[in-house]
C-alpha cells in the first residue's frame, strides 16, 4: 500500500516515529493508502522551517507572492479531474458535485482572490505616517474533511498572499487531497519552508501545532467544540485566531414565494455532499397554513431526485457519509428526532446498499425549534420542517440558534430582503441569488470568528504597522 509523507522545508519527509495511519474509501470500506501519523518532533521541524522562511517571503513584493499563488492555481486547474477523483475516493462526494461544488468552487474562489489582490495596496500614507500591512508569521491551518481542497484553499491563498508562511494539518479522513495539493506546490517551487504539510491526528499533531509558541495565527475550520478549545489555548500566546465552525441555518419561505424553488434549495443543501456542509439549510421554516403543500412538494422532489449509490457514478446524487463514525452520529440524531416526537416525512429506511457508510436522506415534519434535531448541527442528509404563524415568529425561530453561519429567504423580493436584514447570520441568499466568491464568508455567534474569501479573507491574515516619519 502506498505511503505518503509530510512535506517539510520543500522535502517529502517520513515521520520521525515512522508511524502511519490508513486511509479508508467510505464507499468500499477498503483501506487504500497510508499517511504519516506525525509526532511532535515533525511539527517542530515544520514550524521551524516556516519560521525561517517567513522574513524573506514577507519581504517579497505582493506581485511576487501573487505570482507563486497564481502558478499554484494554474496547477490546480490543470489537475482538476484528478483532484475530483481523489475527493470521490477518500471522501465519497458524488462525482458531479466533486467537480463543481468541490474543485470548481475552490478554483472560482481562488481565482477571485488572486484577481482582487492585484488592486490591493499594502501601504498607505496618513500624514507623516506610513501604514504598512504585512504577514503575522507562521499560520497553522487546520482543516476538516467535508471540502478537502477548498477548506485548505480558503486559508492558504489569503495567508500566503498576505506574507505569512503556512503549516497545513488536514483532516485524517481526507489527507490525500492535501497531499496532491502539495505535489502541485512542489512543481510550482515555492521557496522552501513557505508551505508545509503535516499529516496526523487532530488531538495529537494538530493540537501541538496550534499551541506551538512559534505559530502566530491559528486558522481552523471544523467543529465548534474543537474551535472552543483552540480559542482558549490561543489566549495563552495572545495569538490571532480565525474560526469557521458549525451552523444550523434556516431557509425562511414566505407566503407568495416560489415554493418549489424553496424546497429544491433546502433539499439541495442536505443532499449534495450528503449534507456534510456547514452552510446547509437544515431548517425549513414555512407558514402553518401552507404545510400540506410544502410536504407534498418535498415528497415529489425526493421521489424524482434522490439517487443513492456509488459516488463515482455520474447519476448518483447521494454518496456515503465520510466515515462509520459520521454515519453513526447521523443515525443517532434520526432516532433522537423520532423519540422527541418529530414525524418522518420521507427517508429513515435502511439503504439498499450493504457496503459503505450510506445513510438514507431523511426529512422530518412536526418539528419544534427546541428539539435536538432543530438545535444541533447533524452534518448529514437530514432536514427539519418547522411551521410559523407570522413573519416576526419566523425571524424569531430562525434566530433562535447558537449558530449564525448561513440562511436563505424565499419570498416576494422586498419582504425577503426585509427578513434577510433581520437574520443574525453571516450569509443570506435571497431567492435565486448565487454565492459571490468575493463576498465575505463567515459566521455570527458560535459559528465563528473572522471572514474568509476575497479581500475580506486576506485582511484577516494581515498585521498593521505604523511608521512615523520626520516631516
Ligand atoms: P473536528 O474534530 O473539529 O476536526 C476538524 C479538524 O481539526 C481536523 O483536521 C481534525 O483532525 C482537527 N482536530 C481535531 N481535534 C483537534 C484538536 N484538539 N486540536 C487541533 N486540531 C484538532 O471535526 P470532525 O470530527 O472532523 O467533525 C465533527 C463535526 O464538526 C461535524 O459533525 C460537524 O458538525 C463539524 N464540522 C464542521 C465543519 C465546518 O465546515 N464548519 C467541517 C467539518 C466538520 P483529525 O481529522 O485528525 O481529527
Ligand atoms: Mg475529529
Amino acid at each position: 500500500m502506498k505511503k505518503y509523507n509530510n512535506f517539510i522545508n520543500g522535502v517529502w519527509t517520513a515521520p520521525t516515529n515512522n508511524e502511519y495511519k490508513e486511509v479508508e474509501n467510505p464507499t468500499t470500506e477498503e483501506t487504500f493508502a497510508q499517511v504519516a501519523y506525525s509526532a511532535n518532533e515533525d511539527v517542530d521541524q515544520a514550524v521551524e522551517a516556516a519560521k525561517t522562511a517567513f522574513p524573506a517571503w514577507n519581504n517579497l513584493s505582493l506581485e511576487e507572492r501573487t505570482g507563486y499563488v497564481e502558478k499554484l492555481l494554474a496547477e490546480i486547474k490543470a489537475h482538476k479531474e484528478e483532484i475530483r477523483d481523489i475527493i470521490v475516493e477518500e471522501f465519497g462526494a458524488a462525482k458531479t458535485f466533486s467537480e463543481s461544488g468541490q474543485v470548481g468552487l475552490a478554483i472560482d474562489e481562488m481565482s477571485a482572490t488572486v484577481e482582487a489582490i492585484k488592486d490591493y495596496n499594502l501601504t498607505q500614507q496618513i500624514g507623516n505616517t506610513k501604514v504598512i500591512k504585512e504577514g503575522y508569521g507562521v499560520v497553522a491551518a487546520i482543516t476538516p474533511w467535508n471540502y478537502p481542497l477548498n477548506q485548505i484553499q480558503r486559508k492558504i491563498t489569503p495567508a500566503l498572499l498576505a506574507g505569512n508562511t503556512v503549516v497545513v494539518k488536514p483532516a485524517s479522513d481526507t489527507p490525500l487531497t492535501a497531499v496532491k495539493l502539495f505535489e502541485l506546490a512542489e512543481k510550482v517551487g515555492f521557496p522552501k519552508g513557505v508551505f508545509n504539510l503535516i499529516l496526523g491526528s487532530g488531538s495529537g499533531a494538530g493540537n501541538y501545532l496550534a499551541e506551538h509558541e512559534d505559530v502566530a495565527v491559528v486558522s481552523f475550520t471544523g467543529s465548534t467544540e474543537v474551535g472552543q478549545g483552540l480559542y482558549e489555548n490561543a489566549a495563552k500566546g495572545i495569538k490571532h485566531i480565525i474560526l469557521e465552525l458549525g451552523g444550523k441555518s434556516a431557509l425562511v419561505y414566505l407566503p407568495g414565494g416560489d415554493l418549489s424553488f424553496a424546497v429544491k434549495k433546502a433539499m439541495g443543501t442536505i443532499l449534495n455532499n450528503q449534507g456534510q456542509t456547514c452552510t446547509a439549510l437544515t431548517r425549513l421554516l414555512v407558514p402553518k397554513d401552507e404545510l400540506a403543500d410544502v410536504e407534498a412538494e418535498v415528497k415529489s422532489f425526493y421521489e424524482e431526485n434522490v439517487v443513492i449509490g456509488d459516488p463515482a457514478d455520474p447519476n448518483t446524487l447521494v454518496g456515503p457519509m465520510v466515515s462509520a463514525n459520521q454515519k453513526k452520529t447521523v443515525l443517532e440524531y434520526i432516532e433522537k428526532g423520532k423519540a422527541e416526537g418529530a414525524k418522518v416525512l420521507v427517508g429513515d429506511k435502511k439503504p439498499a446498499i450493504e457496503t459503505g457508510h450510506f445513510v438514507t436522506p431523511t426529512v422530518f415534519t412536526n418539528v419544534t425549534n427546541d428539539m435536538t434535531i432543530a438545535q444541533e448541527e447533524i452534518f448529514g442528509p437530514v432536514l427539519v420542517i418547522i411551521t410559523y404563524d407570522t413573519e416576526e415568529e419566523a425571524i424569531e425561530i430562525a434566530n433562535d440558534s447558537i449558530y449564525g453561519l448561513s440562511g436563505a429567504v424565499v419570498g416576494p423580493t422586498e419582504d425577503a430582503y426585509k427578513v434577510a436584514k433581520q437574520l443574525r447570520t453571516g450569509n443570506i441568499f435571497v431567492n435565486k441569488s448565487e454565492r459571490n466568491p468575493l463576498a465575505p464568508f463567515g459566521g455570527y455567534k458560535q459559528s465563528g470568528l473572522g471572514r474568509e474569501n476575497g479581500l475580506f479573507g486576506v485582511e484577516d491574515y494581515l498585521e498593521t504597522k505604523a511608521i512615523f516619519l520626520e516631516d
